[in-house]
């Protein structure tokens, strides 16, 4: 629980019974990038001997629990914020010792070779990890720094001053029932005040959607993109497994459901996927499968990975076991080290390396501005300028178009990323100075069921693709069901008028999780049913709903998956 010291009276700016709580800085999210923050916040104040305190909290039930990641991290954020985490048993104890990309087909698969990829692309010198283990470590470190980390704490509201600048945010109430009355159980949440907020809430975070809108934060770069990545661990014959092993793969073909071969459809942008085979998670072996399906068609179904039955991810299975899968929306972001010349992977969304530098960034600005006495209503406007000199903006920069150009198809975007990484990586970035911007934002680009032909996925085998409830079942999701529904309609009309009659109901099948149905209501009209206990918080349907009229806000704390090597 909530520590009950420090408390001060409730304030009456919004909710008068509830109690609150001052720090100097508040963190929202306790992944790489809000741990990263907290621990360099606290070590800023052990080196300069200034008192800084310092609280994150985590919606997940524990550090780590809806942390989802493929993962192949690049250790330099980690090696600038504790050199000695080698010393300090830090899980990455899998190095990176052979890297393949290759493409998939129904037949098998062809291997680029490494001479032709951009050496951005390699994945030298990273490590195979459980981002979610990572996590688990990191708070630790927090924890021994004096950090105060309360997981099972979703920030419900962001709480804003007389002039408008945040102040804060407040815990969602426990104990509210379906209807929004409140239950014997009801305890009201918690104010935590702070001179300086960290929103690190990942991708598309419920509060920093409310943020970027209040204060025009996209104003003239154009909308986000998202990826929704799918990921599974398998257990596979110990025989086959090789420690070490990244395979990223693009897709050339798929099987139909009378497992015929057929290209992948040169609609949309096409997917991708890659096996990781870190000796550390659930014995006797496993490999982590992780894809990235391409939504804008709407019959798109995210559970079934295009190209899952090509022959050579079918080799690769030869599964004895499924122990988890989850769902999460990423931004996609392909890092690169050009200070090292290490790898990267640009074809797969690399992104928990900058997320920490950018956490560590931030909380080297909001140090120096709590030690020059400024706080509250102040931006901080050293931090975007750090950010502009850093490693992770440069890597970024010459990687910018690599994403956009995939709008035109696997090969001619894929040549045209190329041709970016290879110049960057020769120094000759100059040659290619633009910068393209995603013309539309992802809700945009679904296509009327009337203008796409269904995609019609193979049955589920059982060996390399699953049905939805088993899967859902793996995730070990949990709600309290008694509670309002936190997948609110702005208007229940659409569901039906637009969605069912347009699109025919996508969110049925983009739904990872299988949490929106449509059934027969009253006198047999169809009616949207949302079990939202199944949710996984991959925030799909908030991105991706055509109509926006979807809106996730945090169930209570506590609720959702509990991944547990993710
Ligand atoms: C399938 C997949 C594969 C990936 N593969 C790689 C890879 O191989 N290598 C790599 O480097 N990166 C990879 N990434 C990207 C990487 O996972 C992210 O860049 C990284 O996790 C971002 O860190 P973050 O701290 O910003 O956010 P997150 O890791 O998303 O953490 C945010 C935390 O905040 C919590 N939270 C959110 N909202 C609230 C709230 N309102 N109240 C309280 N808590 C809240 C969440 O529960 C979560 O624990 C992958 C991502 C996905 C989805
Ligand atoms: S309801 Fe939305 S956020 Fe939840 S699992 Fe489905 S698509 Fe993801």
């Amino acid at each position: 629980m909530l520590r009950q010291a420090n408390l001060e009276a409730g304030s009456a700016m919004e909710a008068p019974q509830r109690e609150a709580m001052e720090f100097d800085v508040v963190i929202v999210g306790a992944g790489p990038s809000g741990l990263a923050a907290a621990i360099r916040l606290k070590q800023l104040a052990a080196e300069r001997g200034r008192e800084v305190s310092v609280c994150v909290i985590e919606k997940g039930s524990e550090v780590g629990a809806h942390i989802l990641s493929g993962a192949v991290i690049d250790p330099i954020a980690l090696d600038e914020l504790i050199p000695d985490w080698r010393d300090k048993g830090a899980p990455l104890v899998t190095p990176v010792t052979d890297d393949r990309f290759l493409i998939l087909s129904g037949r098998g698969s062809l291997r680029i070779p490494a001479w032709m990829l951009p050496p951005l692309m390699s994945n030298h010198g990273n490590y195979i990890v459980s981002l979610g283990n990572v996590c688990r470590w990191l708070a630790q470190q927090a924890e021994a720094l004096g950090v105060e980390i309360f997981p099972g704490f979703a920030a419900a509201e962001v709480l804003f001053d007389e002039e408008g600048a945040v102040r804060g945010v407040a815990t969602g109430d426990l104990g509210i029932a379906r209807d929004g009355t409140p239950k014997a159980s009801h305890t009201p949440g918690v104010e935590l005040h702070a001179k300086y907020t960290f929103f690190a809430e990942g991708a598309r975070g419920s509060l920093t959607k409310q943020l970027v809108e209040r204060f025009a934060l996209r104003d003239g770069i154009g909308p986000q993109k998202f990826g929704l990545g799918v990921k599974e661990l398998w257990q596979v014959d110990p025989a086959r497994h090789k420690p070490g092993l990244v395979c990223t793969a693009r897709l050339a073909a798929r099987f139909d459901d009378r497992r015929r071969l057929v290209p992948l459809p040169s609609r949309g942008q096409p997917g991708g996927g890659g096996l990781r085979r870190p000796p550390q998670l659930p014995e006797p072996a496993s490999v982590a499968v992780r894809g990235v399906p391409a939504l804008q068609d709407p019959s798109g179904d995210p559970a079934d990975l295009r190209g899952r039955q090509a022959a050579g991810l079918r080799r690769a299975g030869d599964q004895r076991g499924r122990p988890a899968i989850g769902a999460e929306a990423d931004l996609p972001r392909r890092l690169p080290d050009r200070l090292r010349r290490r790898v990267r992977q640009p074809a797969a969304d690399q992104g928990s390396h900058n997320a920490m530098k950018t956490g560590m960034l931030a909380a080297e600005a909001a140090f120096d501005a709590l030690a020059a006495g400024e706080g509250g209503s102040r931006l901080l406007a050293a931090y975007p300028e750090a950010f502009a000199r850093s490693w992770a903006w440069r890597d970024l920069y010459k990687v910018r178009n690599v994403k956009p150009g995939l709008r035109w198809g696997l090969w001619l975007g894929t040549l045209h990323g190329g041709l970016h990484m290879w110049l960057n990586d020769l120094g000759l970035g100059f040659l290619v100075p633009w910068t393209m911007k995603h013309g539309k934002a992802d809700h945009e680009t679904l296509k009327p069921a009337a203008a796409a032909p269904p995609i019609v996925y193979p049955k589920p085998d059982g060996a390399v693709s699953f049905d939805l409830l088993s899967s859902v079942f793996l995730s070990n999701t949990n709600h309290e069901e008694d509670q309002p529904v936190h997948l609110r309609l702005k208007d229940p009309a659409i569901a039906i008028d637009v969605n069912l009659t347009l699109y025919d109901a996508p969110e049925q099948r983009y739904c990872p999780a299988g949490v929106y149905e449509i059934v027969a209501g009253e006198g047999g009209r169809p009616r949207l049913q949302i079990n939202a206990q199944n949710c996984v918080h991959c925030k799909t349907c908030d991105i991706k709903d055509p109509r926006q009229n979807i809106d996730w806000v945090v169930p209570e704390g506590g609720g959702g998956p509990n991944y547990p090597n993710m």
